[in-house]
């Protein structure tokens, strides 16, 4: 039987319904759940069908906001552990305000820690990477619960070793953070707040940025600039566009489609290409059972 749609648990507001959508706390009252399964944080990477899934999606979004829990500390760092479903902007005004630096720029990214984990999140200088110690995670094909350390998760720019096991949720990490003057860290929070909101078209529903950046030799090429370059700030597509204020945006105008975005990524990628020769890399992830042959030419 469908459940109700996910639209409502992804930031750019599209997303149809699964076979089953389980909430974690309540995973242990279901025994057999439909195939493949899928873990969903806040949905704030990832496109998901409007035409629905097969199998089930776990949300792992905590609202209750579980306080992260301090394990050791000492004079000059604290040892945290962290939910998976914390919401990543409690945790950088939590780590604030008890003068615990290497979250501050998690105020900008309506993330969970658990999402950031898998794709190393960063911005201002700062990566989940940085402040990682282990992972807890749970097998939802063996019902095992195993602990990888930081070396084993191979985080990487917006990567980890996990992406390739989607069999594995992370229920909690532990962290480890410096100690800096509570003043000192709240003052960053404000700055990075400030400067993102320029930057960042939050009033639209969206994923972030939808393209990595490309590293050549020692140089980063940014995707919004090349977007921009190439004449495509503010294209449209049904109710998806490139958004004004930043071009690696695609932003929901309203009513916007799956096929409307993935049409829109697909007519990016070929326009970049045509007008820089650049290949562009996909930093948001597409969940759909349907094949794309019409629409996205490059990278699938
Ligand atoms: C306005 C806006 C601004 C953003 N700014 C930034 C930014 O500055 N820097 C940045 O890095 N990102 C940014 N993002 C992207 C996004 O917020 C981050 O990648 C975030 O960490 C994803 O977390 P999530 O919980 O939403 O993950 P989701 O989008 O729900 O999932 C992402 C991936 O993680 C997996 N996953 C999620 N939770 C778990 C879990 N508990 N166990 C196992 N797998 C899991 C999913 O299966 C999926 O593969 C932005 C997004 C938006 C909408």
């Amino acid at each position: 039987m469908r459940a109700s749609s996910l639209r409502t648990f992804s930031t750019i507001k599209i997303g149809g319904s699964a076979e089953a959508i389980v909430q974690l706390k309540d995973l242990q009252n279901h025994r057999e759940l439909p195939k493949p399964i899928r873990i969903l944080g806040n949905g704030s990477n990832v496109l998901i069908d409007d035409c629905g899934l097969k199998g089930t999606v776990i949300i792992t979004r905590d609202f209750s906001n579980p306080e992260p829990v301090i394990l050791e500390e000492n004079k000059n760092e604290v040892f945290l552990s962290v939910s998976a479903g914390l919401y990543l902007p409690t945790l950088s005004h939590w780590t604030g305000k008890r003068g615990l630096t290497g979250c501050e720029y998690m105020v900008g990214v309506p993330g969970t820690f658990g999402g950031a984990i898998i794709q190393n999140a960063g911005a201002n200088e700062q990566e989940l990477k940085d402040i990682l110690v282990s992972v807890e995670v749970y097998d939802v094909h063996s019902a095992q619960i195993k602990n990888l350390s930081v070396d084993e998760c191979k985080l990487s720019y917006r990567h980890s070793a996990l992406k390739d096991f989607p069999n594995l949720l992370v229920t909690s990490a532990k962290i480890r953070l410096k100690r800096k003057p509570s003043a000192e860290i709240e003052k960053q929070i404000e700055l990075n707040l400030a400067y993102r909101k320029e930057k960042t078209p939050y009033s639209k529903p969206s994923l972030g940025s939808v393209f990595t950046r490309i590293k050549e030799g020692s140089a980063w090429i940014y995707p919004g600039k090349l977007i921009e370059d190439a004449g495509l700030k503010n294209l449209r597509i049904g109710g998806a566009m490139v958004s004004p204020v930043h071009a690696n945006y695609i932003v929901n105008e309203g009513g916007a489609t799956f096929e409307d975005v993935v049409t829109l990524i697909g007519e990016i990628e070929k326009k970049v290409f045509e007008h820089s020769g650049k290949k562009l890399f996909r930093e948001i992830l597409i969940w759909s059972d349907r094949l794309f042959k019409n629409y996205l030419t490059l990278n699938t």
